[in-house]
């Protein structure tokens, strides 16, 4: 695939990581506060097939990141919209997901993250090359989409920087997001006989698979078990799959044979057991894309999370990027687990190892967004955030006064 565009395309530039120092520009990440990415089945009278829309300044038109003054990010929302006789509201998430490896396969382009915390970078050898406009981006997600995708019968994207617009249609995003997201919630693991695996992001983290059940939303948080049985279905071949459940070995730690063999398969080797229910002895896998991460505190044998916005210390005095730095890359580490964020209102969120009752830290901003999850264990008062405690003595002193359930030994 090379000749019509500045740069070239295909698999092997998946994992291509551009750091500061090859940085030419970056759209969203950690540095806006608009970003998004949404895909939308529509039908096919309200799409302009391979029509590309660009709202707000283009790449030419923005000052690239400088060494000394730094600067070089802007907003942007990616709008992907399809039609298909075949497609329906199911085939949205994974559409949009496609976003992550379709990027990454172009030289010079990086993306990390999904939904509203996509993070995308484009190197100075791609400018160099002559991209100097989203217009191809666009271009290239529709040949991708098109040929990789041959259910999508018309698809358009848009893709805008201008910052007013981006935070004007975010707040749409994040509703379709949460509805996702809620649907999910309705079913159990007990109520199904198959799994779903995602090996999307092996590129970057070789040994790792993301195994999606309907109690366990990916690590990314961007595919739940109704997207994976979506993606399984559309596209048979490609990096989303159905994995048998098999046997239930261990209910509590979620240990099923299904789950195991696949592990033993798509790991290289590495690994042969996972506990899904659990963050102790063979705990899921961690790629990079992880909302958050739960990690262990053994001053008070409990756990803390912190997700990816957080930009401070946690109590343990690590920041997330450098737990995540540590966590990332396929592993599975014991006390440190990427997760999805929904998967705090699991009912089998770390369920073996005391489920949410073993939380005892969180970011303010975290413990507000999950207030009905944790009111509703009795645990809002007890849990402690960045505002109550700045170390683990402060925060043994906090959980003692609180009577925290877990330190009582209610649990
Ligand atoms: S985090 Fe997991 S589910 Fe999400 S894209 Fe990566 S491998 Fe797939």
């Amino acid at each position: 695939m090379e000749g019509e565009f500045h740069v070239d395309i295909g698999p092997q530039y998946e994992g291509e990581v551009i750091r500061k120092e090859n940085l030419y520009i970056e759209f969203g990440g950690p540095k806006v506060s608009h970003r998004f990415e949404l895909a939308t089945v529509k039908s096919a009278d309200e799409i302009e097939h391979e029509k590309v829309e660009i709202i707000g300044p283009d790449i030419g038109d923005l000052q690239p990141y400088d060494e000394e003054k730094g600067g070089g990010s802007y907003p942007i929302g990616i709008l992907v919209d399809v039609a298909g006789g075949e497609l329906d509201k199911d085939a949205e998430a994974i559409i949009e997901r496609r976003i992550h490896m379709f990027t990454n396969m172009i030289e010079g382009w990086y993306h990390m993250n999904q939904r509203q915390d996509v993070w995308i970078r484009m190197s100075k050898e791609c400018h160099d090359k002559g991209f100097a406009s989203l217009r191809e981006l666009g271009e290239i997600y529709i040949l991708l989409y098109t040929s990789e995708m041959p259910i999508i019968e018309a698809i358009q994207v848009t893709i805008i920087t201008d910052e007013k617009k981006v935070a004007e249609l975010m707040p749409h995003a994040l509703e379709v997001y949460s509805a996702r997201d809620e649907r999910a919630r309705t079913l159990n693991d007990e109520d199904v006989d198959t799994f779903y695996g995602c090996v999307l992001c092996q590129s970057f983290a070789p040994t790792h698979i993301s195994i999606i059940t309907p109690n366990r939303i990916a690590n990314c948080g961007a595919i739940n078990w109704f997207d994976g049985r979506a993606a399984a279905k559309i596209d048979p071949e490609g990096p989303i799959f159905a994995i048998p459940k098999g046997e239930v070995i261990d209910a509590i730690k979620g240990e099923y044979s299904g789950a195991n063999a696949i592990e033993a398969d798509k790991s290289l080797g590495n690994y042969d057991r996972v506990f899904l229910y659990s963050a102790f002895e063979h705990p899921h896998t961690s790629c990079g894309c992880f909302e958050a991460i739960v990690y262990y505190i053994p001053e008070v044998d409990a756990f803390g999370v912190v997700h990816r916005e957080y930009r401070g210390e946690t109590v343990i005095g690590e920041t997330f990027s450098r737990m995540a730095g540590e966590s990332s890359g396929g592993k599975q580490i014991e006390g440190r687990l990427g997760t999805g964020l929904e998967q705090l209102r699991s009912p089998k969120f770390i369920q073996a190892d005391g489920g949410l009752e073993r939380i005892v830290w969180l970011p303010k901003d975290l413990k507000e967004r999950f207030k009905d999850a944790l009111e509703a264990k009795g645990l809002y008062d007890k849990v402690a955030t960045e505002d109550d405690v700045k170390n683990v003595d402060e925060l043994m002193e906090f959980l003692e006064r609180t009577g925290h359930p877990w330190l009582k030994g209610e649990v």
